[in-house]
């Protein structure tokens, strides 16, 4: 059997061997979740809303255990790694809710009576990055599991480790065998064969733009329903009214948290020409004083990149570029990190023309742009191919209004730059995605209607 090996990114050191799994295996494990799929449906909505919460108060027992195997396999600080473990135990709660509430209507009609009922795709197929493991996964899961679907879950070949684990505790807590399944291996055969695969109802996407319009247009081949959560270049918007020094002391975790390696990273700072100088004069000591380090430790902000090819990428973008001040990170010479996958936050002085003014980076590196007044605020945000996140800070309340409606963005702030919570919607606009995920229609969005008539006379 082929395998592959998964790799602690802060050491580049191997930690376990992961199987590849083939096609036929695959469709075994699609035959058994569509089998699984029609009792589970049948269920009683009390009684699938129980195994979920059994689920969630299992995950809540292995937060410690979730999170110290987040911080092995992808680098991120134990406190994030926590949250996203705990994270993941919300969702299963929240969406533990929806069985009993997916109520369907009744529309008034003559002759009868007509209802409608929100019935699932059958078998989900959810294919998720490496930047988050655990967390997307959930946003995917939980809600298709509580509106009766069966779950196949592919995680990134990087970063496997979580997503076993949770559906080992799916088992524990008593879920049925192979209604929640996770399969590893490669995007090219896992990925593509939920997405070829006719017993496959829905796909959930999570990762680049690139490979997501890939896996839409495989999905149009088999008229199968898609969401899709891409990239982002998210603008943090800083107005000259606003309260400057709360803005700087935020922005560096803005874009800086999982080393930038989120797709909500708010990697381009405008801020307002008359107060551009000043804002970089308060930025600079928050970026030097953002501590990057042992993810094993409490005070560690950030951790490493993924891998050494990502860093690479990464480091690519710095060519040519204008760099203002960087933060520090672990050197060659530290015995006990050395050859991890470092990368110093980096604050890029940008000019509109530039690459790393348009394209994701997906690493520490924030582009920081000047503007001129409010229009040309907007129209800057809007000047990407993304619309995902956004952050808007000023003591205005009519501009923040106005900008939070003007920015083409799914998910935007003011004055904070939250972006995550789990019972609110979650998506972006143009090419960062198609559809919404979290908040309090996810589980419908896992079924499809059906109307039916009773004739009565
Ligand atoms: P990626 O290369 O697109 O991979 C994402 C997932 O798709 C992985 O599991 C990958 O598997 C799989 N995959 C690769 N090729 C595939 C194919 N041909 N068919 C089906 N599946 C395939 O993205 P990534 O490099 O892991 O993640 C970084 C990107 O994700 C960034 O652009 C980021 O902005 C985006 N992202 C978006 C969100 C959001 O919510 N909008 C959240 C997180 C990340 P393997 O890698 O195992 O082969
Ligand atoms: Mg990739």
């Amino acid at each position: 059997m082929s395998t592959f090996t998964v790799i602690n990114p802060a050491t580049a050191r191997p930690i376990r061997e992961i199987a590849r799994t083939a096609v036929e295996d695959v469709d075994a494990v699609i035959a058994r979740a569509k089998h699984i799929q029609r009792a589970w449906a049948g269920i009683a909505p009390v009684a699938r809303a129980d195994a979920l919460r059994r689920f969630a108060r299992v995950v809540e027992e292995h937060v410690e255990e979730l999170a110290q195997l987040e911080v092995r396999n992808s680098g991120h600080p134990i406190e994030s790694a926590r949250w996203e473990a705990s994270h993941v135990a919300q969702v299963l709660n929240f969406y533990a809710g929806a069985p009993e509430r997916l109520s369907g209507q009744q529309i008034p009609v003559s002759g009868g009576l007509d209802v409608t009922f929100h019935e699932p795709y059958g078998v989900v197929g959810i294919i998720v990055p490496w930047n988050f493991p655990m967390t997307i996964a959930s946003w995917g899961f939980a809600p298709a599991l509580a509106a009766g679907n069966a779950v196949v879950l592919k995680p990134a070949e990087l970063t496997p480790l979580t997503a076993i684990r949770l559906g080992e505790l799916a088992l524990e807590a008593g879920l049925p065998e192979g209604l929640f399944s996770v399969v590893t291996g490669s995007g090219s055969v896992v990925g593509q064969r939920f997405v070829s695969h006719p017993d496959v109802r829905k796909v959930v996407f999570t990762g680049s733009t690139e490979v997501g319009t890939d896996v839409a247009a495989g999905c149009a081949r088999e008229l199968k329903p898609v969401t899709l959560e891409l990239g982002g270049k998210s603008a943090n918007i800083v107005f000259a009214d606003a309260d400057l020094e709360k803005a700087a002391a935020s922005a560096p975790g803005a874009v800086f948290d999982n080393a930038g390696q989120d797709c909500c990273a708010r990697s381009r700072i405008l801020v307002e020409r008359s107060v551009y100088d000043r804002f970089l004069e308060l930025l600079e000591p928050a970026v030097r004083g953002f501590t990057v380090g042992d993810p094993a430790l409490e005070t560690t902000q950030m951790g490493p990149l993924i891998s050494a090819s990502h860093r690479t990428t990464v480091e690519g973008f710095l060519e040519g570029a204008n760099v203002a001040f960087r933060g520090s990170a672990p050197s060659s010479d530290d015995a006990a990190f050395g050859d991890g996958f470092w990368f110093a936050p980096t604050v890029v002085l940008a000019d509109r023309g530039d690459r790393i003014a348009h394209e994701e980076v997906f690493g520490p590196v924030v582009a920081v742009l000047p503007f001129d007044d409010e229009t040309d605020a907007v129209r800057l945000a809007n000047d990407t191919i993304y619309g995902l996140a956004g952050s808007i800070w000023t003591e205005n309340l009519g501009r923040a209004v106005r900008v939070a409606r003007g920015v083409k963005s799914g998910v935007l702030s003011v004055n904070s730059h939250s972006s995550v919570r789990y019972w609110t919607p979650f998506g972006g606009m143009k090419a960062s995605g198609l559809g919404r995920e979290l908040g309090p229609d996810a589980a419908e969005h896992f079924t499809e209607t059906k109307n039916v008539f009773f004739a009565t006379d």
